[in-house]
């Protein structure tokens, strides 16, 4: 059994896991770098460790000084929340040969979804529908040339380490494709260290829709059903909900099906997302995400089940407690990001909050960790809160997000919030009838002076 769990993560993630790990009993060691010494999830676990300096890649990406703070508080396992560690395979695997429990699928796993063309490849094998593309990494310029000449323009060129929209570029025409090829290849050289590449059919007006996965490892699997993440501004989701307004039980049914059974085949332990894009009522793989995601509440909220428990659960090596027929979906569940960040321009907006109000009543939930007073740094995510409504139908969640965003206050910053009020007032947004260029789009045209 876990008993002491290290949360290498901040914020509201962090925040998240503690509750859980609460819930459960479990005691709690939180690590922070300099810059986050008054932050909610140092003051709320049961212990915490400094591990570093402000910048990530010396605190929160220390794998070291992450170790040493397991060792120093006995904890014997580790929650590594989203972003930071939470991908990295051999993290995982050092855990393991320090026998702590890392809270996630094996080092196998995050290294093969991690490659994009192996996960692309593996997803095919699997029986998951997948986007046409080459087969596998596109070396030179001259291969570039002639495989988006076959397949047909427009052609989307995809960093093979790629993560967060970066390294990806888009070739509308043969006259596109030498500059797309070579800027992705440097970019994702930048980003990522590696500058292998790969490509794909562009798809034109696809929404995103990804299913929510939980394993046990042990040849059990399910599926939690889908989330609709088409509302994007940089390929980063700002609003996501479950169900998709566009699919019915049939749909859901079936893909959750085809995900559900290729994650059994594959024995993986955890929670995971699938991610696809939707066009044309077909559906096309395009990642796995082999983590908790910042959107899984929505998922919750119509489920019922808590997700980071789950991974607890497995992670400690409980078989599945649920079959596929015990998960019943229920009402709507839509979810805003919450950053610090001016709402017309994007521009980060860190400092002090003064005052924070959050909402309540039926059907809203808040994740978040700032407080009044609360310095947000400027060295990390802008991410400060996720907004989370539930209803019974879509209808009503749209209202309680319009009354529940009316009655949240955060002083001192800018953030989102006023982006999502006038969002609301979209005839597309009432009727869910958007796709992953959308936001963009109405964001060009509605560029206030
Ligand atoms: P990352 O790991 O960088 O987030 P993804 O493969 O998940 O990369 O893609 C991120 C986003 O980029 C998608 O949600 C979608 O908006 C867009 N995208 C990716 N592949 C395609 C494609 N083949 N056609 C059109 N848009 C795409």
């Amino acid at each position: 059994m876990i008993e002491k769990v290290l949360i290498a993560n901040r914020g509201e993630i962090a925040l998240r896991v503690l509750r859980a790990c609460r819930e459960l009993g479990i005691a709690t060691v939180a690590v922070h770098s300099t810059a986050d010494e008054t932050a909610m999830h140092v003051r709320l676990a049961d212990e915490s460790v400094c591990i570093g300096p402000p910048p990530a890649s010396e605190s929160y990406l220390n794998i070291p000084a992450i170790l040493a703070a397991c060792e120093i508080t006995g904890a014997d396992a580790v929650h590594p929340g989203y972003g930071f560690l939470s991908e990295n395979a051999r993290f995982a695997e050092i855990l393991e040969e320090h026998e702590i429990t890392f809270i996630g699928p094996s080092a196998e796993h995050i290294r093969m979804m991690g490659d994009k063309i192996v996960a692309k490849q593996t997803a095919a094998e699997l029986g998951i529908p997948v986007v046409p593309g080459s087969d596998g990494a596109v070396e030179t310029l001259e291969d570039a040339r002639r495989i988006a000449e076959e397949m047909g323009y427009p052609v989307l060129i995809k960093a093979t380490a790629g993560g967060g929209g970066r390294g990806m570029k888009v070739a509308r025409s043969a006259e596109e494709l030498d500059n797309a090829y070579l800027t992705a290849r440097s970019e994702s050289q930048a980003a990522f260290g590696n500058d292998e590449v790969y490509i794909e059919k562009y798809l034109d007006r696809p929404r995103h829709i990804e299913v929510q996965v939980l394993g046990d490892g042990q040849g059990n699997a399910i599926h939690l059903g889908e989330r609709d993440c088409s509302l994007q501004r940089r390929h980063q989701k700002v609003w996501e909900e479950a169900p998709s307004p566009t699919l019915n039980a049939e749909q859901r049914a079936e893909i959750g099906e085809i995900v559900a059974n290729a994650v059994a085949r594959l024995g993986y332990s955890g929670v995971g997302t699938v991610e696809f894009l939707y066009e044309d009522g077909k559906f096309y793989f395009i990642e796995m995400n082999t983590r908790l995601q910042v959107e899984h509440p929505v998922t919750e909220q119509i489920t019922g089940l808590d997700l980071v428990q789950e991974q607890i659960r497995v992670a400690s090596g409980a078989p599945l407690q649920y079959r596929q027929e015990d998960i019943r979906f229920a009402g709507h569940a839509i979810e805003v990001r919450i950053n610090a960040e001016d709402p017309q321009t994007f521009a980060p907006s860190p400092g002090k909050v003064d005052t924070v109000h959050t909402p309540g009543g039926l059907g809203v939930r808040v994740d978040s960790a700032i407080y009044g007073g609360y310095v947000i740094p400027p060295y990390y995510d802008s991410l400060i809160g996720k907004l989370i409504v539930y209803g019974k139908t879509r209808t009503e969640c749209l209202m309680r997000l319009r009354r529940a965003l009316g009655e949240y206050v955060i002083s001192g910053v800018k953030t989102t919030i006023p982006l999502f009020e006038r969002l609301l007032k979209e005839p597309a947004i009432q009727d869910g009838l958007y796709d992953i260029h959308w936001l963009e789009e109405w964001l060009e045209a509605n560029r206030e002076e």
